[in-house]
């Protein structure tokens, strides 16, 4: 039998670990520690057992699902419990290839409930999807989510998280609203290379992006949510309903999920990338307000201007007519140089959604033309061919790289058929 056991559970104050056994051939799909934790910025010393499960069901079920194995605990809150059936099956119908078996199993399920004292609580990046949502959903008073879920064993300092915790405490300052942070270690205490191994291609996706994630980040807001009263935590889309693609944070899962008198709502999913911009830079020219700054560079302490998603976000707002510097972009004097020498190096790894993303921006730069403030952009880029030129860019990459490379190859197969020989 495959079994996942909670075997502890301990609360200390605003932080919360499990400790867990496995049985059966799964054990090579965990870490040794066998350990999960959260810390909160609230004490949740007094939420229930059942509310504080439903994180780690939440980020184990997926994979107990995929093995066929079970998970099994003391307790649970019975809105999360009745909504697991539908969320297996959403993510069946997302993953054909893979049979969803598996279950929870509980000796008890608690009817926890309450009456909502606030409206909503959003995760919140300060990109351009979390932004987006927020400035449509501001009168809710959100409180704004952010999470860290990189740590190891135990918390360790990351640059990153402390500036994204700056930048989303200033944002609540600003207008008035509270924080609700995480720490953890949901993004590492499996061992998900092995699980990649084993499922990646049969899921054609990955463990984290295609089944984890979704769960893993709502699921950890839960415990706070409940503490609050909070009657909806919003997570914003990243993807668009015109667009269908395989990921873990989707409206056919996020909007099952229910815990007590709560719910959870995937928002903006009816908005392509290029209209998030708009709804940013309109309220910007509305309100002028500074809260417009956006973080979309995850793996650095501010937008580094240079990555993909830094470069079309700033295309995103060329395209509306604004300066990106307004939005927290330091952009290099000469953007038209910049972005043609970005396309140069990066072009052959654009994927097919990527180059659709472009292409909106592009679209909307074309109908918007006399407000665009680089004219020198305009002069080539609305009939840059990104596929064309992906695949123009991809032959002359592999020439360059690999014949060096088959060359050094047969030299050395033939210099050693030579030394053999001789
Ligand atoms: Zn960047």
């Amino acid at each position: 039998m495959k079994l996942i056991n909670l075997d502890k559970l301990v609360v200390t104050n605003n932080r919360v670990d499990y400790y867990f056994s496995v049985e059966g051939k799964i054990k090579k799909y965990f870490k040794k520690s066998k350990h999960l934790f959260f810390e909160f910025n609230y004490d949740i010393s007094k939420t229930p057992t059942s509310i504080l499960t439903i994180p780690f069901v939440a980020n184990l079920a997926p994979l107990a699902w995929i093995t066929d194995s079970i998970i099994k605990v003391n307790e649970i809150d019975y809105s999360f419990y009745k909504c697991l059936d539908k969320i297996k099956l959403a993510y069946q119908n997302m993953f054909p290839g893979v049979s969803f078996k598996g279950s929870v199993s509980t000796d008890y399920t608690e009817k926890n409930s309450f009456d909502p004292e606030h409206e909503a609580a959003q995760m919140f990046s300060g990109g351009l999807d979390a932004l987006s949502t927020f400035i449509k959903i501001k009168d809710e008073k959100p409180f704004l989510i952010t999470e860290y879920g990189w740590h190891e064993e135990r918390i360790q300092k990351s640059e990153v998280w402390e500036s994204d915790k700056d930048h989303v405490i200033k944002f609540a300052n600003i207008n008035g609203l509270k924080n609700i942070l995480i720490d953890s270690n949901y993004g590492s205490f499996l061992n998900v290379q092995n699980i990649d191994h084993d499922f990646l291609k049969k899921l054609g996706d990955s463990w984290w992006h295609g089944l984890h994630h979704g769960l893993a980040i709502i699921s950890a807001a839960i415990p706070i949510a409940y503490l609050l009263k909070i009657k909806r935590i919003y997570i914003a889309a990243s993807f668009f309903k015109g667009y269908k693609t395989k990921c873990a944070s989707d409206p056919t899962i996020d909007n099952e999920i229910k815990f007590a008198s709560g719910e959870v709502f995937h928002h903006g999913y009816d908005m392509n990338r290029q209209e998030k911009v708009k709804v940013v830079v309109d309220y910007y020219r509305k309100t002028r307000n500074p809260i417009s700054t956006l973080r979309v560079c995850f793996k650095n302490e501010e937008n580094c201007c240079k990555c993909e998603k830094c470069v079309r976000t700033i295309i995103g707002i060329v395209a509306e007519g604004e300066n990106p510097q307004a939005f927290g972009f330091n952009i290099p004097h000469n953007l038209s140089n910049h972005i043609l020498n970005f396309l140069e190096v990066n072009i052959k790894f654009f994927t097919p959604s990527k180059i659709m993303q472009w292409n909106l921006a592009i679209k909307r730069m074309e109908e918007n033309r006399g407000n665009i403030i680089y004219k020198e952009l305009l002069e080539w880029i609305l009939d840059y061919d990104f596929s064309t030129q992906r695949k123009k860019s991809l032959i002359k990459y592999r020439v360059t790289k690999f014949f060096p490379i088959i060359k050094r190859r047969l030299s050395t197969r033939f210099n050693r058929i030579f030394v053999e020989k001789s």
